[in-house]
């Protein structure tokens, strides 16, 4: 069985390095994108060109939906209206619910969907629990670049480790 906590893919990229061929290659049709860390740094409101770029040409090829957990809807939807993507903010990952609700809206097979994401105990375990696929990337610092060194997710490893 396999353990909520498994990623399908720990790219160790960030999301504008994901390449949209081996997405496709994987049978992936819809992203859930998860918004701070993973678009933009939670203490940007910025959102790097090479994140905007890589989500323009993300649209040739997929459906994409915003997933945050940020409580701030008019920062989230404020995002979401720059990109051009439906949204959801205070989504509550862990729990299933509000993601369900996407994954129906958007009509897709499980299997040809993906949660790409920063956090492990976040967006890995919602996406293990909803059964659909799961892609870490790096988290983007305030300049648009990924982090050196995360702590967060070399504490949420070693969380894992017990959790498997
Ligand atoms: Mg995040």
């Amino acid at each position: 069985m396999s353990s909520l906590v498994n990623v399908h893919w720990d790219s160790k990229l960030p999301i504008y390095e994901i390449s949209h061929l081996k997405l496709q290659n994987e049978g992936i049709k819809s992203l859930l994108i998860d918004v701070d860390g993973t678009l933009i740094s939670r203490q940007s409101n910025m959102i790097p060109l090479n994140v905007k770029n890589w989500i323009k040409e993300s649209k040739k090829f997929f459906s994409l939906y915003l997933i945050s957990n940020n409580p701030s809807n008019e920062r989230i939807r404020k995002i979401a209206k720059e990109l051009e993507i439906r949204y959801k903010s205070n989504a509550l990952k862990p729990r299933k619910k509000i993601t369900l609700d996407v994954i129906s809206e958007i009509n897709e097979e499980s299997r040809n969907i993906a949660i790409i994401g920063d956090r492990i105990l976040t967006d890995i375990i919602v996406g293990n629990r909803c059964n659909i696929q799961t892609i870490l990337v790096k988290r983007l610092n305030k300049n648009g670049l990924p982090v050196k060194l995360n702590l967060i997710l070399i504490l949420e490893k070693m969380i894992s480790i017990f959790l498997k």
